[in-house]
């Protein structure tokens, strides 16, 4: 914690109560929590927060490089305490993402972007699919 503690005060931010919890709540979790997720859970521990608060606080994190921000196509963004850069299985049904262990994949160096005008500094790679819970489901249950 000291060191989240050494950052906060680098950028001249107060680690506040708010800000506090929401961390603890983040850290060793490989669930992915979306941020409606996190309000819902933060809630208990802070009676009154308001949403905007927690979107807020997650998305100072992320530019802190405290956690990263997945944005899977059509679905809410989710959070992850792990900034490397790293690959996720989406399912596509219930929504659950795993963290994938796909070597070389995820590790790819960043294109010269400049020939488009761009500057490139970040992509992600997000591998979608059905979840072993949700593939029973559908042999079980076969589209009518
Ligand atoms: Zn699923
Ligand atoms: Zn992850």
């Amino acid at each position: 914690m000291e060191s989240f503690e050494r950052i906060f005060r680098e950028h001249g931010l107060p680690l506040t109560v708010q800000r506090r919890v929401i961390l603890d709540s983040m850290l060793d979790r490989t669930d992915h929590p979306s941020a409606e997720r996190v309000y819902s859970e933060v809630q208990a521990k802070i009676p009154g927060i308001s949403r905007a608060s927690v979107y807020r606080i997650l998305d100072l994190f992320v530019e802190l490089g405290l956690i990263q921000k997945i944005n899977p196509p059509g679905m809410a963004a989710r959070f992850d305490p792990t900034v490397r850069r790293h690959t996720h299985l989406v399912c596509r049904s219930c929504g659950r993402m795993v963290d994938m262990d796909a070597p070389g994949i995820g590790v790819l160096p960043l294109p010269d972007g400049r020939a488009y005008g761009f500057q490139i500094d970040d992509y992600q790679i997000n591998f979608s699919g059905l979840c072993a819970d949700c593939a029973k489901k559908h042999t079980q249950q076969p589209d009518k």
